[in-house]
């Protein structure tokens, strides 16, 4: 090929005119994202959920800060709290709300609560599926609370089990 064809092919290359083999792969598609998945019921835990509306469905954090952790999340996919319709955002702080008035009439003994949401990983999201921690604290506990230490699936549950009867109860 002569030289002097050589920058032209470059300058198509880079508009896109011409395949080159060293073009930018597309970007790899999306994992699937765990919480759609529990949302969607298909992770097999469904002993793990305490409250199931037709916006919102809440379940056991699986490595809770203090038992009694429960994570609130829309059921359709949004990435954070910046992108969720302002509907589905209300539900979520009155379901909130909602859960941590039932563990407080649990015997979790929580004798506080952070009701918690982290957008984006700046701010310390690692899950990008919009969601509200409720998170049972107790007097004494330094702010960043307990090491997370993922917990037995018999404790989750038996959590949840008390969380589920409370919320029914009056
Ligand atoms: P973030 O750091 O995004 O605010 O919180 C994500 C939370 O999701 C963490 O507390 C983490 O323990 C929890 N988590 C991550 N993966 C799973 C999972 O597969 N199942 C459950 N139940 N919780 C999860
Ligand atoms: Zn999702």
């Amino acid at each position: 090929m002569p030289l002097r064809i050589l920058p032209l092919l470059s300058v198509l290359a880079f508009a896109g005119a011409w395949p080159i083999a060293t073009a930018p792969a597309a970007e790899p598609a999306p994992a699937p994202c765990i919480f759609c998945e529990i949302a969607a019921g298909r992770t097999n835990q469904p002993a793990r959920e305490v409250y199931r509306d037709d916006l919102v469905v809440a379940f056991m954090d699986r490595a809770p800060r203090n038992p009694g952790h429960v994570l609130v999340v829309p059921i359709r996919h949004a990435e954070n709290a910046l992108d969720t319709p302002p509907a589905t955002t209300a539900r979520l702080a009155v379901t909130a709300q909602k859960i941590a008035r039932a563990i407080r009439r649990t015997d979790l003994r929580a004798e506080g609560f952070n009701l918690q949401s982290n957008s984006g990983r700046a701010a310390g999201q690692t899950v990008f599926h919009f969601h509200v921690h409720v998170i049972p604290r107790f007097a004494g506990e330094t702010p960043a609370g307990a090491e997370k230490v993922a917990a037995a699936p018999a404790d989750l549950e038996a959590a949840a089990a008390k969380i589920r009867a409370a919320l029914v109860s009056p």
